[in-house]
């Protein structure tokens, strides 16, 4: 079937979108309205952590979408229960929250930081509510989560903001240190900062966090929203650096594709009384049914294990390919990796790919002088060296 242009008008203006309207995804593979294929690595950016529509997904919804949808979130249903005790049997935490989106899920660990603040005051007597986060950061779209997000020009864009978020440098602890006052309740971060360019904390750094906020009496909150759910080859990212954070959020990969998030804590830290934590799609059955299903797939023995030889051959041929073009080398953790391109030409190579015939390459250059990959967990290897092969030549028709 062929779309109108001006059908798409309809639409609320958000952001520049191409003219093509996609019908169906398979795995690794979307096809669009004229019946063109694209090797997708955005996967909904890191959201299908299983690829498109797999049979795992479609079945837990066609099997629960019979059952029950919605009896509400003031009731227990089994899907919801199943689900946090697969996370907190499989994490360092012991309470789950489920919510809808990454910014839903932040949002909650913001309002438990802060209630937990209130509920445990310092010593004088001082409140604390202020959340140290870090430049560059990105933790959603709400007001309160553009607030805690380190993205240059948000701190202005819906002014005023939400007060209570300096910013840190990521990687230099003395310049967390230098934030914490006696209003200090938290320190947020991404293990690795996926929007801001794929930039992983490293190890000493995570750590140096943990015994900082240890010492301090600080909560730490990481924002697992892109990291988590496997995609650095481990369940968790934090895992990485063999730290226990106090409080964690999930989104994107949870679902596979469907809306659902999460935020974790640990027992002494869940706070919330009736009444100060809710939403109407919370913990719904259709929704921890995917997320059930997904996080079985992930917990077979085979599956992380392949997650990080995956992200090992992404990584080799990342770099091979940019000795060939003359480019900067590669980061990232697992199947979360960043192409370095030393130039703007980023958005050029975006557009080159995705009109490549017959077959199209969907990418993502979060910084002009960036690619980022986020293929599915299960990605082949002949669908990593396809995209490098695919990559080699739009560089090379660019002239780089
Ligand atoms: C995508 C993302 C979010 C926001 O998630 P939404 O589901 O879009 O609200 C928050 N934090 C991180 C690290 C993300 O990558």
């Amino acid at each position: 079937m062929e779309y109108n242009h001006a059908d798409t008008n309809a639409l609320m203006f958000i952001t520049n979108r191409p003219d093509i309207v996609f019908t169906e995804g398979h795995g690794m593979w979307l096809t669009d309205s004229t019946g063109k294929r694209y090797l997708d690595y955005l996967q909904g950016w890191a959201v299908n952590c299983l690829g498109h529509a797999p049979a795992c997904i479609s079945d837990a919804l066609a099997v629960q979408s019979k059952k029950l949808l919605n009896p509400s979130p003031a009731f227990f249903n089994a899907p919801s229960i199943a689900l946090a005790n697969l996370l907190t049997a499989n994490s360092c935490f012991d309470r789950v929250f489920f919510a809808s989106s990454g910014a839903e899920a932040n949002e909650g660990a913001i309002k438990l930081a802060r209630k937990y603040g209130r509920k445990f005051p310092h010593a004088d007597g001082a409140n604390r509510f202020e959340i140290i986060t870090f430049d560059h950061s990105f933790h959603g779209r709400t007001l309160a989560t553009m607030s805690a997000s380190g993205k240059p020009g948000w701190d202005t864009m819906y002014a005023p903001q939400v007060a209570g978020f300096p910013k840190a440098e990521l990687n230099d602890i003395a310049s967390v240190e230098r934030l914490i006052n006696n209003h200090t309740v938290a320190v947020m971060l991404e293990p690795v900062q996926g929007e801001g360019g794929v930039i992983p904390a490293t190890r000493e750094f995570m750590q140096a966090l943990r015994a900082l906020t240890r010492e301090r009496g600080i909560l730490l909150i990481v924002d697992e929203v892109q990291s988590g759910m496997g995609r650095t080859g481990t369940l968790f990212a934090y895992q990485l650096s063999h730290i226990e954070p106090d409080i964690m959020t999930l989104g994107k990969g949870i679902g596979g594709g469907v809306p659902l998030a999460a935020l974790l804590c640990r027992e002494e830290i869940a706070c919330f009384e009736p009444g100060e934590q809710g939403g109407t799609y919370n913990g719904n059955p259709l929704m921890t049914a995917v997320g059930v299903a997904v996080i079985e797939t992930l917990l077979a023995p085979d599956f992380l294990p392949t997650v990080r030889e995956r992200g090992e051959w992404l990584r080799q041929g990342l770099l091979a390919l940019s000795e060939r073009h003359g480019l900067q080398g590669e980061r990232g953790e697992g199947l979360l990796r960043a192409l370095q391109l030393g130039k703007d030409i980023g958005p050029q190579i975006v557009e080159a790919a995705r009109k490549l015939e017959p077959v199209g390459l969907l990418l993502n250059s979060p910084r002009p002088d960036l690619l980022r990959f986020m293929p599915a967990l299960n990605v082949s290897h002949a669908e990593i060296d396809q995209m490098l092969a695919m990559l080699s030549d739009v560089l090379r028709m660019l002239g780089h």
